[in-house]
């Protein structure tokens, strides 16, 4: 196969990830590559919205453009319903500014976006090569090979690094091994462009549904009555319980033109386009042998919102320290580039572990009318209490999230929720009404429903998942002691260095080495805790596995009749002790970043080779 070229880096993707990471790179004088399989300006299955910290990363690249033309809207205000009740209406709470940030997002179609991105890396000096698929991506000695489909056949593209930023089917992460095709952590969404909305100014509006549990729906407005409508849910669920993705929107689109006062006139105006995403938390590791996952590829999307645009840069402007470090040091190997992984944990895991913890807890759906009732309450507190809407609220779409304060308001809201409940309960009781007549009982009541029916409908399944939520907890446990996020002051570091020098910059992730170390005592003094959580879930895993098997093996004798393997409980029980064991030991691992540590260095720099 032909070689079209040699470069330092070859980026793979020219959505958002990858044009950030090669804008960056490009602007240092590093010789880098964008493949992108679509020709620009192309769709992408969407809602649109940049959130304010995605603008604060397009302001920086000088993209003003991108808000101006045609005339935004800036978001501001939001109405959630539940069901057909407007539960809030008001102020987006956590839109706050400092640190940079607007007081609003904005809705910027992709087809606009991701073309004024690539266009920033390509008149950074990427070479950008559209309608040219990466079919294949392969370590040849110190080189790293990627054979691609275009239009005119196909070649191959030589590189030192390659970045996977293609995507959540990536090519690279499959060629690597890292494709995650594991449900709990997969997103499906559709999405449709309405006209005939009248929505006042910048007002988004978003939905939950008892039947769309756990998802939501948004309506994005855009200037002249245009909007973006959309409804997304856990691929797990629906697979579980044949939920259907492209149901549930035709559904809202109804229910809007009902519910909605500026929807009644609503009609779509183009076929309406399903997509996944994958959320943080479900990929095991970001970098390879030559070569790191940013943005969708690697797993950056907010497991609340599903919204990615945003995560992906960040991950772009987070990688690219340890791009350069690699180029400068000729290190090209998978242990140098762990660095990437470290990085981005130190970054994100602040916010993003809590939010994971949120969506293991919702993503048991037989439990979807308790947190239809739990989150009405806090609708319902926040429409009154707007500091309960700041920080609480800040759990779907805001930036400065802060855990500890988040726990401590719910704590107090159940309390103050228990006593009042309790009193009513009482009177309840006394004035001959009963218990069940109170909101509290009613709480509790659907709780202890949902508890038995899931046990009820598949103990193994019930099992792996508490596993899955003790264990993710004890993953969080460290972020919910601390008040640290260093999301808030954004990677901007790297991006305002690049304007500086083409050297390497120190990364400003927002957190001083002080407090970074600080993080690791705090890790390590809660290590036994999670330690012994970790032991404590692995069993209950093992059993809800096995419970699992069991209730699997009874179902298809049950169905067939057919003599089984009677082996295979047995070996099945084994590998999946092993696998607890194992899980335990890979989760008190501590990798080591230790420069001396580094196995076989590279002694030759890429230029030098040349
Ligand atoms: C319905 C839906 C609604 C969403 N709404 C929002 C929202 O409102 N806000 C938000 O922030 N996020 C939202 N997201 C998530 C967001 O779209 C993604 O997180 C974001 O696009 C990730 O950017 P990326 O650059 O990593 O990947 P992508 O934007 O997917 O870009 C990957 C690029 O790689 C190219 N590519 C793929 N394979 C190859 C290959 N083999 N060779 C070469 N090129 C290849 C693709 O053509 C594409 O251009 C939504 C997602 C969906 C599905």
């Amino acid at each position: 196969m032909a070689t079209a070229g040699i470069f330092d880096v070859v980026v793979v993707g020219g959505g958002p990830a990858g044009s950030v990471m090669a804008w960056s790179l490009a602007r240092r004088g590093v010789r880098v590559a964008v493949l992108e399989r679509a020709t620009f300006p192309r769709e992408k299955v969407c809602g649109d919205f940049v959130e304010p910290a995605g603008l604060r990363i397009l302001e920086a690249m000088g993209c003003e453009q991108a808000f101006a033309a045609p005339a935004r809207l800036p978001i501001t205000t939001n109405r959630v319903y539940f069901g057909p009740r407007l539960v809030y209406h008001g102020n987006i709470p956590y839109y706050e500014g400092g640190h940079g940030l607007p007081t609003h997002g904005y809705i910027i179609p992709r087809y606009e976006l991701d073309t004024l991105l690539l266009q920033r890396a390509e008149t950074a000096s990427a070479q950008v090569f559209q309608a040219c698929a990466a079919t294949d991506v392969r370590r040849e000695g110190s080189l790293m090979l990627v054979n691609v489909r275009g239009e005119k056949g196909g070649f191959e593209l030589r590189s030192r690094l390659v970045i996977g930023a293609d995507g959540a089917e990536s090519t690279v992460a499959r060629s690597a091994g890292l494709r995650r095709t594991d449900r709990r952590h997969i997103g499906i969404s559709q999405r449709g462009y309405v006209e005939g909305v009248s929505i006042e100014g910048g007002e988004a509006t978003i939905w939950f549904d008892e039947d769309q549990v756990p998802g939501y729906g948004w309506i994005f407005p855009m200037p002249g009555g245009l909007a973006n409508v959309g409804v997304g849910m856990l691929s797990e669920s629906c697979d579980r319980f044949n939920l259907s993705v492209p149901k549930a929107f035709r559904d809202s689109i109804e229910r809007l033109r009902i519910r909605h006062p500026g929807c009644k006139d609503m009609r779509l105006t183009s076929r309406s386009v399903g997509g996944v995403v994958k959320m943080y938390g479900g990929i095991d590791r970001n970098h390879f042998d030559g070569g790191l996952l940013i943005g969708d590829a690697g797993s950056f999307v907010d497991p609340m919102t599903g919204e990615g645009i945003t995560q992906g840069m960040e991950s772009a402007l987070i990688a690219l320290q340890t791009v350069l470090d690699a180029l400068e040091k000729g290190r090209f190997d998978a242990t140098f580039l762990s660095r990437f992984d470290r990085d981005f944990r130190s970054y994100f895991d602040p916010a993003m572990l809590y939010l994971g913890l949120c969506a293991v807890m919702m993503r048991n759906w037989h439990f979807r009318e308790f947190w239809w009732r739990s989150t009405l309450h806090g609708f319902e507190k926040a429409q009154n209490d707007p500091a309960f809407a700041r920080v609480s609220g800040s759990a779907f779409g805001g930036l400065n999230l802060q855990p500890q304060a988040i726990v401590a308001q719910i704590w107090s809201s159940i309390f103050t929720h228990l006593a009042q409940g309790g009193t009513q309960a009482i009177g309840d009781l006394m004035s001959g009404r009963g218990f069940r007549s109170s909101r509290l009982a009613g709480d509790i009541v659907a709780w202890e429903r949902a508890w038995s029916c899931s046990l009820e409908d598949d103990p193994g399944w019930h099992y792996s998942w508490l596993a899955d939520l003790v264990r993710t907890l004890a993953r969080a446990l460290p972020t919910l002691l601390t008040t640290h996020n260093p999301r808030v002051r954004g990677p901007l570091g790297a991006v305002e260095g690049v304007q500086a020098a083409d050297m390497p910059v120190s990364l400003d992730i927002g957190a001083s080495p002080q407090e970074l170390d600080s993080g690791e005592e705090r890790r390590s003094s809660v290590g036994l805790v999670g330690t012994i959580l970790d032991l404590g879930t692995s069993a209950l895993g093992l059993l809800g596995n096995v419970l699992q098997d069991v209730s699997a093996s009874q179902r298809s004798r049950d169905k067939t009749a057919a003599v089984g393997n009677p082996g295979a409980p047995l070996s099945a029980l084994a590998g999946q002790a092993l696998q607890a064991v194992q899980a335990v030991y890979q989760a008190n691992e501590r990798p080591s970043h230790d420069q001396a540590g580094n196995p076989r260095p590279y002694q030759r720099r890429w230029r030098a080779k040349e």
